[in-house]
């Protein structure tokens, strides 16, 4: 089915650092890639160096304004009370040295899966350093400063004139990219997340369906708290069929934030690494379905980098290149390599096991309430269809 894919990767995306003591750290894709490297499932020959976006390419989504101040914040010149107004030196996203820089990387290494992509020289790109989906025209939010996402899919409407689907199944509402595209028919966004009522950022709500020519080309579907891995499935593939059936995209860019799993500390969901060998299968298969195969893959959240990240990254790359049957455990040297360095034992397989939390009380209440949000989100696509029918 592929005939190859690339992985976007350099040690330097570890610039992207906030602090020691920050949640969202970077070492998670180095993890992965050695992880990847260790089991023999990534080559030389498909390892892609990213490039750094230019200011003209940040200018496709963010405001001049904010890529001077990021500019100026990351050399320690940007007075505290103007900062602020731009999102920057909260305790979400605080300043540190050569911001704009380690930025421009990650947005540098999504575009350069983009151009791979788009044209011809690779059927699926993965760059784990992008996902940033917070980040605001002219704010940074939630750990994101630019969105990596929202810059490239501007960049691949204006030089290859694709309609783009946009897919993110992060714990979080895709709220930067979403109200990037608001307006935009050419661009289908759909956000399966953690409810808002309870969790950053607050929005992602069923009736979030875009504005003006772009109203009805934005889903979401809001889970709640504590769903499982059951109920989670159904709401996605339901979901992403029917909605990849209605916009029949050019490109999908999945964006793959692993945050929606039980260990993760900053979400509440009850997910397990099930979910994380089957969100990149149906991605793929619409992939080839509608996209000739155009897939770009990128990272997002996950705050659990020991024991969920690395191995729902690993099998995101293990489907997209076709390796998806490995199981059992994980590589020996792998974890001889990391456990001295992580404060929780590592795991020991690549899945997890049946018991990794107590029972969920809720469960039928909380399925039923999901499959509800479900028929809300694709009710304006199913009542088209029944027009158009009669
Ligand atoms: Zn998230």
């Amino acid at each position: 089915m592929s005939k190859n894919s690339i992985f976007v990767y350099s040690d330097a995306f570890q610039t992207y650092k906030f602090h020691d003591r920050h949640p969202f750290n970077q070492l998670r894709v180095k993890l992965t890639y050695d992880l990847l490297q260790t089991l023999g499932a990534l080559h030389d020959g498909q390892i892609v160096a990213p490039r750094l976006a230019t200011d003209e390419e940040l200018a496709l989504v963010h405001d001049s304004d904010y890529i001077e101040a990021v500019k100026k914040a990351g050399k320690g010149q940007l007075p505290e009370d103007v900062a602020l107004n731009y999102g920057l030196g909260t305790e979400d996203t605080p300043i540190f040295p050569n911001m704009h820089e380690a930025s421009a990387l990650l947005v540098g290494g999504t575009l350069t899966a983009v151009d791979y992509v788009l044209s011809g020289k690779a059927e699926h790109a993965l760059s784990l350093g992008g996902g940033l989906h917070h980040g605001f025209r002219g704010k940074a939010s939630g750990f994101c400063i630019y969105n990596d996402s929202s810059v490239a899919i501007k960049y691949m409407q204006e030089k290859y004139g694709v309609r783009v689907l946009y897919v993110d199944t992060d714990a979080h509402h895709g709220d930067g990219v979403q109200w990037t595209f608001y307006d935009d028919p050419n661009v289908c966004t759909f956000s399966i997340h953690e409810t808002g009522r309870y969790l950053f950022p607050g929005t992602g709500n069923v009736n979030e369906r875009g504005q003006g020519k772009g109203y009805g080309y934005s889903f979401n579907i809001p889970v709640d708290a504590f769903t499982e891995d059951e109920s989670w499935l159904a709401a996605y593939t339901e979901a992403l069929i029917e909605i990849a059936d209605f916009f029949r995209p050019d490109v999908i860019l999945t964006q793959n934030g692993v945050d929606a799993h039980y260990y993760d500390p900053l979400t509440h969901l009850s997910a397990s690494m099930r979910i994380y060998r089957e969100i990149p299968k149906l991605a793929h298969q619409i992939a080839h379905q509608y996209c000739n195969g155009r897939w770009i893959a990128v990272g997002g959240g996950g705050y659990d980098i020991w024991r969920v990240v690395p191995r729902a990254w690993a099998l995101l790359w293990l489907e997209m290149t076709e390796q998806s049957d490995i199981s059992g455990a994980l590589p020996k040297e792998w974890i001889a390599r990391w456990q001295p360095h992580a404060p929780v034992s590592l795991p020991l397989e690549w899945d997890d096991p049946e018991d990794l939390y107590p029972p969920i009380p809720r469960k039928a209440e909380i399925t039923e309430k999901n499959a509800q949000t479900v028929m809300k989100a694709l009710q304006p696509i199913r009542s088209n269809k029944q027009r158009l029918n009669l």
